[in-house]
């Protein structure tokens, strides 16, 4: 397939090179996909290479550096390659889901490590930490990353080895200031992972704010079409850890469909048009949502009244994000109610595709979740943006 280069020619494996250097925009590398072309055809589109093994050289070498699909697939090269430029990082890997590049992480660690995790965060991998991660061996502490001194005393030098957030959170969209953190882990020699599911790497790139590990849901906007479920995590360094991981991928086989990894790389090459055009509308709508009679609270970083506005301010650029939470006057009734009178917004979970989802929260976290009963989860695609102020409203009013 389409072998060029990675980053500025360093991991060029032959073929036609690419056209990127270090001053090449963002936009430009997903646009293009970093331009790679196929050597044999010329294609631009890469070809979806479904087989499962590779062939052996006469001598018993491998001479194409791939022996088996489980450790070696070609359509993970590029969108990787993609991937590693958007965030500034030296490696990315791509899995079968954002809970796989989560757990893959998490089991790069021993047992007995201390990991410090924050109260908002995706639900499902919060569970699976206090249980699974739990009985694994891992020391679980739940501390509120907006507050950095209670931070600084959870992180122990010698025994962190850990500190994972999510920006904006999930779904109460709290900021947490991905440098500030990086510090405070990096003082105690602990790795800084970060969850940016929802801030896209076009409005923050967390590895060059200090984190050490980004993770993806690439089923959310990296994909963008509520199509494809698949997960990618970017390091900032190839070490021994990201070599643990690439392990436990290939060992524990938690790896993306050649056919998902083609529609990912479809995807991602539209993600600089379809972010900046949600988060306007997302930023439209919380504003006027707000002045709306049966809005309690709108959950919105780029509303000035938010606690992490100013945080967010700094580290998001572009926009702030296109999720947003409504809490709905008269309770848990009155926001399913809401819910269910909507005809253009879709009634589903997930989030960053180009249509429209709601969601009633707090019935799909269970137990142990910090979301108000109240609270309606928006988010906002690539619809017009009256449209969907105008059908919520109509909602709202009953
Ligand atoms: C969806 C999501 C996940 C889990 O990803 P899957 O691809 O569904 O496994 C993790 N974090 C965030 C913020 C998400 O939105």
């Amino acid at each position: 397939m389409g072998r060029g280069t990675g980053r500025g020619g360093r991991r060029r494996r032959g073929g036609i090179p690419a056209v990127t250097s270090k001053k090449t925009s963002p936009a430009t590398i997903a646009a293009q996909a970093l331009g790679w072309t196929d050597p044999v055809t010329r294609a631009v589109v890469p070809p979806i290479h479904p087989s499962s093994t590779f062939v052996r050289d006469p001598d018993n070498r491998y001479s194409s550096g791939r022996i088996y699909a489980r450790a070696d697939c070609p359509g993970y090269d590029q969108p990787e390659a993609v991937l590693t430029a958007l965030e500034g990082g030296a490696a990315a890997a791509l899995f079968a889901s954002g809970s796989a590049a989560a757990s893959a992480l998490f089991l790069a660690l021993d047992p007995g490590d201390h990991v410090v995790i924050p109260p908002v965060m995706y639900w499902s991998l919060r569970n699976w930490l206090l249980t699974f991660g739990t009985r694994w061996g891992l020391a679980v502490q739940v501390v509120d990353p907006t507050d950095l001194d209670a931070m600084a005393a959870a992180v122990v030098r010698g025994r962190t080895r850990l500190v994972w957030v999510e920006s904006p959170a999930n779904p109460l969209w709290t900021i947490s200031d991905i440098g500030a953190l990086a510090d405070i882990a990096h003082a105690a020699g602990a790795r800084l992972a970060v969850d940016s599911t929802v801030a896209t790497p076009v409005l923050t790139r967390p590895l060059t704010l200090g984190a050490d590990l980004v993770m993806h849901s690439a089923t959310k906007y990296l994909n963008g079409h509520s199509d494809v479920v698949a997960g990618a995590l970017v390091t900032g360094t190839e070490d021994g850890f990201w070599q643990r991981i690439k392990t436990n991928r290939a060992q524990m086989g938690g790896i993306l469909g050649p056919f998902e990894a083609w529609l990912l790389l479809r995807g991602l090459r539209t993600l600089f048009a379809r972010v900046p055009l949600a988060c306007r509308s997302a930023q439209l709508l919380a504003e006027r949502l707000a002045a709306h009679p049966n809005v309690l609270e709108v959950l919105y970083p780029g509303l000035p009244g938010f606690p992490g506005h100013e945080t967010a301010r700094r580290q998001m650029a572009g926009g702030f994000g296109a999720m947003l939470s409504i809490r709905v006057r008269g309770g848990a009734a009155a926001a399913i109610a809401t819910a269910a009178r909507v005809g253009l917004w879709t009634r589903a979970t997930s989030l960053g595709g180009v249509e429209s989802f709601i969601e009633h929260r707090s019935s799909i976290e269970g137990p142990g979740s910090p979301v108000p009963p109240d609270l309606l989860r928006l988010s906002v695609g690539l619809e017009a943006v009256e449209d969907l102020i105008a059908d919520l409203s109509d909602a709202l009013d009953g």
